[in-house]
């Protein structure tokens, strides 16, 4: 920092400035990724735990950057968040869900819910409800088969104008989910307030199960919680035999993670449901 006359430093050095130059060539460089086509929607499945049937896909975005390879949404999501980008980006991930999700439909696979990641800024956009009316309708996709997951750090943002887009699409009949469920700060009277249709039982909850008494009790109580509000629990983050054991035990039936698949392109995703089908 520069000295500039007694206890007065100007908060400002070349890093910081190396910082914000990068920032902004991720943002010149998100915007171009969408003019080339570099997204990719990865989707990784969620199954019911006590048959094993894959219930629901979620959408997971990647981006095929030319020289870095694919880089995972937690590198780029903030800036294009920031920068406003996530509002085109998000664009471009619901009409490749929708479009998957009519896909499915087609290949006899209706029961199989197409979940799509939605931010605060798009969820707070003026068009939001048009431009996913439109989009409903350039796909065909039945809006039943849809469903918006939201973080509750998403609704604490949130707007009037957030949640009356909520209450809209809810009357389509797309579900709500609320995702990282436990780890906002905010209170439970929310649940009240939205129409929602499941809990995303947040992977830090269930990391350390069933080894730790603390956690065992926290997801018991959530999935208590959920199936007596009629909301559907999905427990993410499963990677082993015992967590998934544990969790099956206290009556959560749905479940998603590294033990059961990876996100996976979208080929792959179809191979294994028609694995799954013949089993
Ligand atoms: P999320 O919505 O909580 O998604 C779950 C993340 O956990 C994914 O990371 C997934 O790959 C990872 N995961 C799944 N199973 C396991 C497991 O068993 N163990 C572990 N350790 N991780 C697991 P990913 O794909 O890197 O996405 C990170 C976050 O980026 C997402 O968290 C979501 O908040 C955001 N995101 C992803 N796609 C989109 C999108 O299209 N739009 C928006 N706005 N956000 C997105
Ligand atoms: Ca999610
Ligand atoms: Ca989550
Ligand atoms: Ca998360």
């Amino acid at each position: 920092a520069k000295y500039h006359g007694r206890n007065v430093y100007r908060f400002y050095t070349p890093d910081m400035n190396r910082e914000v130059e990068q920032r902004l060539r991720l943002e010149r460089e998100l915007r171009l990724a969408l003019q080339n086509h570099e997204f990719e929607l990865y989707y990784q499945t969620q199954l019911d735990m006590q048959t094993g049937r894959v219930v629901g896909i979620e959408a997971l975005l990647r981006w095929n950057h030319p020289e870095r390879g694919l880089v995972p949404p937690n590198e780029f999501i903030p800036a294009a968040e920031d920068s406003g980008l996530i509002v085109p980006i998000g664009q471009w991930v619901l009409r490749a869900a929708c479009q998957q999700a009519k896909n499915l439909y087609k290949a006899q696979f209706k029961h199989v819910k197409v979940s799509i990641n939605v931010s605060a800024r798009q969820l707070s956009d003026r068009d939001f409800v048009s431009d996913f009316k439109a989009v409903v309708r350039d796909t065909g996709v039945e809006p039943e088969q849809l469903v918006l997951e939201v973080t509750e750090s998403t609704l604490m943002a949130d707007t009037q104008v957030a949640l009356a887009h909520l209450h809209a699409l809810r009357t389509l009949g797309v579900g709500l989910a609320i995702d990282d469920f436990g780890t906002g700060y905010s209170s439970l009277s929310y649940l009240k307030r939205l129409p929602v249709t499941c809990l995303k039982v947040d992977r830090s909850f269930v990391q350390h199960l069933p080894a730790d008494d603390e956690d065992r009790a926290i997801t018991t109580l959530i999935v208590a919680m959920a199936n007596s509000l009629n909301y559907r629990v999905v427990v993410e983050g499963v990677e082993t035999e015992p967590q998934w054991a544990f969790l099956r035990e206290c009556g959560c039936h749905f479940g998603q993670g590294y033990y059961f698949s990876y996100p996976v392109p979208v080929e792959q995703l179809m191979v294994g449901l028609l694995e799954a089908q013949k089993r």
